[in-house]
Formats: structure tokens, C-alpha cells, sequence
């Protein structure tokens, strides 16, 4: 294993984040190009990954805007040949891309259970493997998976969510196992409320179901930390630097909150 080096500087590592496009993964790709990687970036919404990849190369730093839907499984492959193509290669996986929704139980549309499992847990199944053997030969990988407090505890209306997010840990658990003897990390990040375009639609469903002012919705998803604030995505970043980093070698297998201290476990 080699010992930490290069302290938080990611220059001449290659990164790729999905649902890079806005919120959470595009702070990543933008403050991970700012520690110095090159970095491709993915989503299906190809004018939003082509604005974060002329932001990422106007700090100097190689990008791609490669348009994927991380729950087909032809579309990652295709995807993974292209970001191989145009960076050599990926040292740090971000799995990011994700999607809310809440329904009461006794009436789930099953069609829903499925998608929310195919786009929050599928996805870093068949994205992992596709760039996980390239690691393997290089000795060298970071794979950072965006969780959620959702991943540690139970929620009512969220059991598709939930359940799709405690999954993700067992994957992140399971990889930090099989490949710490290849000197790759595996680590989840489970952010509480994070102020994005997500949130947003998770303040109108409130509005939505319950009448409440779009203030107090607000203020009702402030509540759940005892910050009593949404985290910022720059938050959800900055770990995600750090775990890349050579100085978080000695990190793997873990699920790190940032909620403002509402779940301690
Ligand atoms: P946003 O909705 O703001 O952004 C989601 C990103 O994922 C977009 O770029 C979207 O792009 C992409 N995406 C969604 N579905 C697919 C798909 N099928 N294929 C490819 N890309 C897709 O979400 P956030 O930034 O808030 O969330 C990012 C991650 O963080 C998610 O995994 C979420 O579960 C997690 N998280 C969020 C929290 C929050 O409070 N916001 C709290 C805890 C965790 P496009 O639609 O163009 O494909």
C-alpha cells in the first residue's frame, strides 16, 4: 500500500461523478477539479453536464460531458468506453446520482419501488463494475458513494427511499472488504437534507400534500437537524475531496454522516 502522499491534491487523478448536471454531484465535480483532477461528468440532462464541464475547464482541469442513464445498463457501458477514451482511465467514482420519493406504503405503485431501487442502487452496481477492473489493475481507487441519513435509520412514506439507500451501504461494505487488498477504498457519505433542486421538489410534495406554506416546509426539513439547517452541497464536497485523497487511505468501509448531528451512529 502506498503510504499517504500528496496530502488533499488530487492533480493527475482522473474522476468521474454522476448526476453531475446540478445539486451535490456537480459541487463534487467542481471542487474536485479545484483539488486538480480531471474530471468526466454524467446525468442525462446534456446541457447541464456541459455547463459544469466548461466550469471544470475553466479551472484548468480535462473534462467530459458523457450523457448517461445510470439505470441501463448498455447506456453505463457505453458511457464508461467513452469517459475511457477521453481520460485514460478513472481513479475516483463518485456514485451520486440518485432520486427522492415518498408514498404511503399500502398504496406504493410497485413500478416506483423499482425505479427508485434502479436509479439509487442499480446504478452504483453497474457503474462500479464497469470502471472498478481498471482499479483493480492499477492498484489504485477511491469509490465514494452518496448514501443518506436514510441509509441508517426509517422513515414513514420513504420505504422505497430507505430501503434503496440501506442498500447502498451494503454494497459500500461489501466493496471495502473484497478490495482493500487491491488498495482501493470504498465509503459512503450520508448527507441529512441538503439544499438542492431535490429538496426543492421535497418542499413542493409537502406543500403538496399538506397545504403548508412553502416557508414552513422549509423550515419543518431545517428542523430535522439540530443545526436547524438544510447542509450545503459544498459540504457533501469537501468530505468527498478528502476521501479521495491520499491523506484517507487508512478510510474504507465506513458511512460518514453530515447532518448536523441528528443520527450519531
Ligand atoms: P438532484 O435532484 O439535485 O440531482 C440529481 C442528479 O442525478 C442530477 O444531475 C440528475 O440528472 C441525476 N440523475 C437522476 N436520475 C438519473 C438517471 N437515471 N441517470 C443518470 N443521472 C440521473 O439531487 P441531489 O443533488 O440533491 O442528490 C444527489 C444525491 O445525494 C442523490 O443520490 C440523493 O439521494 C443524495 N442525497 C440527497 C439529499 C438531499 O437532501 N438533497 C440528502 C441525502 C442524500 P438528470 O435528471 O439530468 O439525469
Amino acid at each position: 500500500m502506498q503510504p499517504p502522499s500528496s496530502g488533499y491534491a488530487l492533480a493527475g487523478r482522473r474522476a468521474l461523478v454522476t448526476g453531475a448536471g446540478r445539486g451535490i454531484g456537480r459541487s463534487i465535480a467542481l471542487m474536485l477539479a479545484q483539488a486538480g483532477a480531471d474530471v468526466a461528468v454524467s446525468a442525462r440532462s446534456q446541457n447541464q453536464i456541459d455547463e459544469v464541464a466548461a466550469e471544470i475547464e475553466a479551472l484548468g482541469c480535462r473534462a467530459a460531458a458523457v450523457p448517461c442513464d445510470v439505470t441501463i445498463p448498455e447506456d453505463v457501458e457505453r458511457m464508461a468506453a467513452h469517459v475511457h477514451n477521453r481520460l485514460g482511465g478513472v481513479d475516483i467514482l463518485v456514485n451520486n446520482a440518485g432520486m427522492g420519493y415518498s408514498h404511503k406504503f399500502a398504496t406504493h405503485p410497485d413500478e416506483m419501488w423499482h425505479t427508485v431501487m434502479a436509479v439509487n442502487l442499480h446504478s452504483a452496481y453497474y457503474v462500479t463494475k464497469a470502471f472498478v477492473q481498471g482499479m483493480i489493475e492499477r492498484r489504485q481507487g477511491r469509490i465514494i458513494n452518496i448514501a443518506s441519513v436514510a441509509a441508517k435509520v426509517g422513515g414513514k412514506y420513504t420505504a422505497a427511499y430507505n430501503a434503496s439507500k440501506h442498500g447502498v451501504l451494503g454494497l459500500t461494505r461489501s466493496l471495502a472488504a473484497e478490495l482493500v487488498s487491491h488498495n482501493i477504498t470504498v465509503n459512503a457519505i450520508c448527507p441529512g437534507y441538503v439544499d438542492t433542486p431535490m429538496t426543492d421538489g421535497t418542499v413542493s410534495g409537502i406543500v403538496g400534500y399538506t397545504g403548508m406554506s412553502e416557508e414552513h416546509a422549509r423550515k419543518y426539513l431545517e428542523s430535522s437537524s439540530p443545526q436547524n439547517r438544510l447542509i450545503a452541497p459544498e459540504e457533501v464536497a469537501a468530505l468527498t475531496v478528502f476521501l479521495a485523497s491520499d491523506l484517507a487511505l487508512g478510510i474504507t468501509g465506513q458511512a460518514i454522516n453530515i447532518d448536523g448531528g441528528a443520527v450519531t451512529f
